[in-house]
């Protein structure tokens, strides 16, 4: 690897990514951009591209590789277009990159980042979706390429960072008892359960101590997100969801915890700004400055800890369910929780029916094996297929 590491964001225009380039751009000694993927927002997209001057940028589509190239060539910039899921794929892989951060939402990640795994890049993932649909195959893939998978989600990186080097030998022979996933609790923490079918899709969005995308952020009012990030850890360190415990932390400044043997608990602790995690798995094993203040103890005062309530938050149970049933379960959790929550966004189904489509969506499908990645996508295709059933069942 040479000094300066190339990097190819995907995802670059949302809010990891943008976070991402942020760190980058206080460290032009050691990183250079080398492509950047973008959906919709091509004017910035555009902007990105003319301040990282990356190699290559990746949109989804003819015309808007079209726009973007108009873009381009007015401003002078030599950067190359690539459309597509084939183009996600070729900057996830080429052998010039160094490290890939892995930041598009959705299953729409998850053939770019396993691409990056395959060719045994460095492989910061904050795509969850991507380890939850295909966790056994994702984890073998880096098994063989010899990829290193460093967990963005503050929660893993925390735990990671809590960890001994060695952990892979096994959670128990390092000692672990149990990891603590801590949860903010979200927006509607306190909310009394008749009032949440009058939530909004604005209110979901405004989550109280993080600045992130939509999807993750309705999923942290629904506490899918720590459903999915439960399903995550089992993968990532190799843990029985039994051996997951959540513990609801609404100021979140511990970002997870890690219970010894010993009676030791450690803990990693930060004011909540992602760069902190991502400089941490850029630089790794190295630190370096991310941007972030720091933390201020005494403005903190206090740290709190509640148990989450499954009653009021289902899609907890529900994910803790798909976890323990492994094979087909968590994909299918994925993407119909995916279709509810663009439904919810779209003011088609009511903040309770996240959790009632997807409970119904699960009940209706055997769980079975899935051991190719057309196996993951026949299972995500059949929960989209269902929940679109059950969103026409309800009217919606
Ligand atoms: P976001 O919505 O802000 O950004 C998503 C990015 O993915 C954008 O660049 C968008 O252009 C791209 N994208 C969307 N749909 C796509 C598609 N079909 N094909 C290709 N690209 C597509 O989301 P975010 O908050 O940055 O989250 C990104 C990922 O990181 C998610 O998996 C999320 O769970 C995870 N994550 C986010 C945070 C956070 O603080 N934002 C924290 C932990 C984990
Ligand atoms: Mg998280």
């Amino acid at each position: 690897m040479s000094s300066v590491q190339r990097i190819t964001v995907l995802g670059a225009t949302g809010s990891i990514g943008l976070s991402t380039l942020d760190v980058i751009a206080r460290h032009p000694e050691h990183y250079r951009v080398f492509a950047l993927s973008g959906y919709s927002r091509l004017d910035e997209l555009l902007a990105l591209c003319l301040r990282h001057a990356p190699k290559f940028a990746v949109v989804p589509s003819a015309q808007a590789a079209e726009q973007l190239r108009a873009g381009l060539a007015a401003a002078g910039s030599a950067t190359e277009v690539l459309e597509g899921e084939a183009g996600l794929c070729q900057v996830a892989a080429a052998s010039e990159v160094d490290a890939v951060m892995a930041a598009i939402v959705g299953a729409a990640g998850l053939r770019p980042t396993l691409a990056a795994v395959e060719a045994g890049k460095k492989v910061l993932l904050a795509n969850k979706e991507a380890l939850v649909m295909s966790g056994a195959l994702f984890m073998q893939a880096v098994q063989r390429s010899g990829a290193v998978l460093l967990p963005i989600d503050s929660e893993h990186n925390a735990i990671f960072q809590c960890l001994p080097g060695d952990y892979a030998r096994g959670l128990s022979q390092v000692g672990v008892r149990r990891i603590l996933l801590t949860a903010s609790g979200g927006p509607f923490r306190e909310t009394p359960a008749a009032e949440l079918a009058q939530v909004s899709p604005e209110q979901a969005c405004a989550h109280p101590n993080w600045s992130m995308g939509r999807k993750i952020s309705v999923d942290s009012a629904s506490m899918m997100n720590k459903g999915l990030e439960l399903i995550e850890a089992c993968w990532l360190f190799d843990a029985r969801p039994s051996q997951v415990e959540v513990v609801v932390h609404p100021q979140s400044v511990i970002h997870s915890l890690v219970d010894y043997v010993d009676g030791s608990v450690l803990a990693q602790l930060g004011n909540p700004d992602m760069r902190t995690p991502i400089a941490n798995a850029l630089a790794w094993p190295k630190r370096i400055d991310s941007g972030v203040a720091p933390l201020d103890l005494f403005a903190i005062a206090r740290l709190d800890f509640q148990a989450p309530d499954e009653q009021r938050f289902p899609c907890l149970r529900l994910a803790r369910q798909a976890a323990e049933a492994g094979n087909s379960a968590p994909a299918m959790l994925n993407a119909a929780n995916e279709v509810a929550v663009e439904a919810f966004l779209q003011r088609r189904i009511r903040f309770p029916q996240i959790a009632s489509m997807i409970e119904q969506v699960l009940d209706q499908e055997p769980v079975v094996a899935v051991q190719t990645l057309d196996a993951v996508f026949a299972a995500d295709q059949r929960a989209r297929q269902l929940a679109g059933q059950w969103l026409n069942q309800h009217g919606c």
